[in-house]
């Protein structure tokens, strides 16, 4: 049975949160003088509301929520870090990730000077069979699954994933920065089954607003009212509220946007595939690809020198590089570039 006392810190649980004046008053009032602001008006002289109430009511209509269910951070970053600070002991629970994956899990785990456990991905890049690992499943802690995974690009299979979650005891969570690229549906459907389900999602990707630092989680009300207990107080500034209000509500520019964005994908891949030095494309629901070059990392640095910057993977996974996909002229570039480094490696290697 899930127990939120039972996976939450103990100073967490134990711990009263910091009271803000906007937490203690929120009614209708004429006279601010609560908080200590200046009181000449501008734009930005009062603090912002620390729940985000009117983003957490349209994000709830678009995803079938409620505003308990729905957690907004600095970035998923924040999302990742505050799960990691609740809902893990340092030294005690472990953080369970299938690289290759998302470095950010890693590197807030270490943050936060708790273990690391790697259960690498299987063929295919999928989540390998439960019973083959399920001996290093500890109860407690975290899991982290990305899908669509970054930076493989494939989503994981929804049973194994249902499967963990069934078996694990502590917290699943599933980063969903990718879900807009994919023919997946979301694991949100999953939550009311699934009471240690966390979903992440972002502004960041599809949206269009990766600077704004924008990040949700979707969770259980216990799961979210702890991250909102040890959240910083005005975690959202106002800019980035006001102007993620008016994405929301011009959403059908970014579907279509998402639309053009998977068109490119899919020709991308299709002259990527006729390149001679590429070895392998791999199948992609996100709005990047995994690419295998026979010589990865010259192809990095003779892009570079000609001004176009990709991701070099090859260190994590041998001789790939991941390309996200820009517009149909940044495509065409890329593809005329890589087109004539081709020609030249032909030239030194064949
Ligand atoms: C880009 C990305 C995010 C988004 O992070 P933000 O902090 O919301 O910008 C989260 N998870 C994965 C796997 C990503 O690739």
């Amino acid at each position: 049975m899930f127990d939120i006392n039972k996976i939450t810190r103990k100073n967490v649980l134990k711990m009263e949160p910091y009271s803000s004046a906007r937490d203690e008053f929120k009614g209708i009032a004429n006279t601010w003088l609560d908080a200590n602001e200046n009181p000449y008006k501008n734009q930005f002289n009062r603090y912002p509301d620390p729940l985000q109430i009117e983003i957490k009511n349209e994000i709830g209509k678009l995803k079938g929520l409620k505003k308990e269910q729905i957690f907004i951070g600095n970035g998923s970053d924040e999302a990742i870090d505050l799960l990691l600070r609740a809902f893990c002991e340092p030294q005690i629970n472990k953080v369970y990730i299938y690289p290759p994956t998302y470095g950010m899990y890693e590197v807030s785990a270490a943050i936060n000077n708790i273990e690391v456990v790697e259960i690498p991905l299987a063929e295919g890049f999928d989540l390998p069979a439960l019973e083959t690992y399920s001996a290093k499943l500890e109860a407690g802690g975290l899991v982290f699954i990305c899908s669509p995974n970054n930076p493989t690009g494939n989503t994981l299979n929804q049973s194994k994933i249902k499967e963990l979650m069934n078996a694990f005891e502590g917290i699943v969570v599933i980063d969903e920065a990718y879900i807009d690229f994919s023919f997946e549906d979301s694991a949100i459907k999953l939550l009311n089954e699934f009471p240690n389900l966390v979903v992440l999602q972002t502004f960041s990707k599809a949206w269009g607003m990766a600077g704004l630092r924008l990040g949700m989680a979707f969770a259980n009300k216990d799961i979210i009212s702890i991250m909102n207990k040890i959240k910083a107080p005005y975690n959202i500034n106002s800019f980035s509220q006001a102007e993620v209000l008016k994405s929301i509500k011009s959403e059908d520019i970014v579907l279509s946007q998402i639309e053009s964005i998977k068109k490119e994908r899919n020709s991308l891949m299709t002259k990527l595939s006729k390149l001679n030095f590429v070895l392998d494309v791999y199948p992609s629901e996100s709005n990047f690809i995994l690419v295998r070059f026979e010589n990865a990392n010259e192809v990095f640095q003779k892009l570079l020198a000609r001004g176009i910057v990709i991701r070099n993977k090859s260190s994590q996974i041998k001789g790939c590089l991941r390309i996200s996909i820009g517009t149909e002229k940044e495509n065409t570039n890329l593809i005329n570039e890589l087109k004539k480094i081709n020609n030249e490696e032909s030239i030194i290697y064949r």
